[in-house]
């Protein structure tokens, strides 16, 4: 028979009730050490008593309202995210999946207005953007697209890397480029510099617009706020969700007034999207992770983390080949499989999350104790210990 829960994932035999900073607590007591964070969710750890005041203060007084009103919690985080950011307006959603899909509507209707056909959108190999027909369709891996079609047509994609391929295929009908900066569940890869302001020249030559997915990469992940920000270039749009609520449903598309022009009043909008509980916890996530100090804090951490990794990969390279990524977004290259190394730091009582390209992720919560980076580098070493066997 069926479980009652839709049995899409294959879930590893734990149930955590409570949570503190980096640490999660089964019903028996015992405690795990987090360097997943709900995939990169958890950005200010479990239970951040500064979030659960602000969560708890926003729901004795409000907890939603339609967009058919103004929303003044929503209304301070979008101010708030255009002045730290490229972008001149925000749009809010619930979930990265829904902010891909407004990324997609925006681009079509941009050219749309300006009476042109383009509709096409490249992305890249290894690229994750969610899991709705329209991130489906554009990365359509058999993981991700068997048996899901008919696909929705106007996505061309690209081989990692293949800067050639990239050129020839942007056309007279290429709408928009979308790319993670640094991939996620692609293998922990970051898009080098070079290549994302060379991207930024492609699109500026060819008038094509450029949709960055910082989905995971974004709200501090890198020691940037935002990891563009390394490259010095900024896109046309750009989704972002995890981090920005801190484990509260959050998400939302930043663009340029220009990129944005065709989203005019009944065009899209959102049941939930923007709702006061939400907007509330992402204001006080982006005014804790946008305060230098604080990114400076996280770079310090990251060199940290990585520092102690290709320590291990040094110490340990029957188990790990490389260390890969940016900031508290790291990723050990596996020998043995990934989601066995995943199974073995269980036993060790530390989560860690698998990507694809055999890659193993380390995505802290960005206010980790340098204490449990050091925790959890031992945990790491056990870890590997146990598979020599
Ligand atoms: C997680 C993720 C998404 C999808 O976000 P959901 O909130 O799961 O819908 C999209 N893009 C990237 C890069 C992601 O990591």
């Amino acid at each position: 028979m069926i479980a009652s829960v839709l049995p899409t994932y294959s879930r590893a035999p734990l149930a955590f009730v409570k949570g503190s900073g980096s640490w999660l607590e089964t019903a028996d007591g015992s405690r795990y050490l987090d360097m997943g964070a709900g995939i990169a969710v958890n950005s200010l750890g479990h239970a951040n008593p500064e979030l659960v005041e602000v969560l708890s203060a926003q729901a004795a007084k409000l907890w939603h309202v339609s967009n058919l009103y103004e929303i003044p919690e929503q209304r301070a985080l979008a101010d708030k995210l255009v002045d730290l950011t490229f972008a001149d307006t925000v749009f809010f959603t619930n979930s990265g999946t829904e902010a891909a899909e407004l990324a997609i509507k925006m681009a079509r209707k941009y050219w749309y207005e300006k009476g042109s056909d383009r509709t096409e959108i490249i992305t890249f190999g290894g690229a994750f953007h969610g899991r709705s027909m329209g991130p489906v369709s554009a990365v359509a891996t058999e993981k991700m697209a068997k048996g899901f079609g008919p696909l929705l047509p106007g996505f061309k994609q690209i081989a990692w890397g293949d800067h050639d391929g990239l050129r020839a295929a942007v056309s007279d009908k290429t709408a928009a480029i979308w790319i993670e900066p640094v991939q996620g569940e692609g293998g922990i890869r970051p898009v080098p510099d070079q290549c994302l302001k060379g991207l930024r020249d492609l699109c500026d030559e060819t008038g094509t617009l450029l949709i960055f997915d910082e989905v995971q990469c974004g709200v501090g992940r890198t020691g940037k706020l935002f990891a563009h920000e390394w490259a010095g270039v900024t896109p046309d749009i750009m989704m972002i969700a995890k981090g920005i609520g801190g484990g509260f449903p959050l998400g939302a598309v930043l663009a340029t007034e220009e990129a944005a022009s065709g989203m005019v009043a009944g065009t899209h909008g959102s049941t939930y999207g923007g709702n006061p509980l939400g907007c509330a916890v992402g204001k006080k996530v982006l005014d804790i992770v946008s305060d230098p100090a604080f990114l400076d804090a996280i770079a310090r951490k990251a060199g940290m983390l990585r520092q102690g990794l290709e320590g291990l990969v040094a110490s340990h390279p029957d188990v790990f080949e490389e260390v890969r990524g940016a900031g508290l977004m790291l990723g050990l290259k596996c020998k043995p499989a990934a989601a066995d190394v995943v199974k073995a730091a269980y036993a060790q009582h530390l989560l860690t999350v698998p990507a694809a390209d055999n890659v193993v992720r380390l995505l802290p919560a960005l206010n980790i104790a340098e204490e449990d980076i050091s925790e959890a580098l031992s945990r790491l070493e056990a870890t590997a210990a146990s598979l020599k066997g």
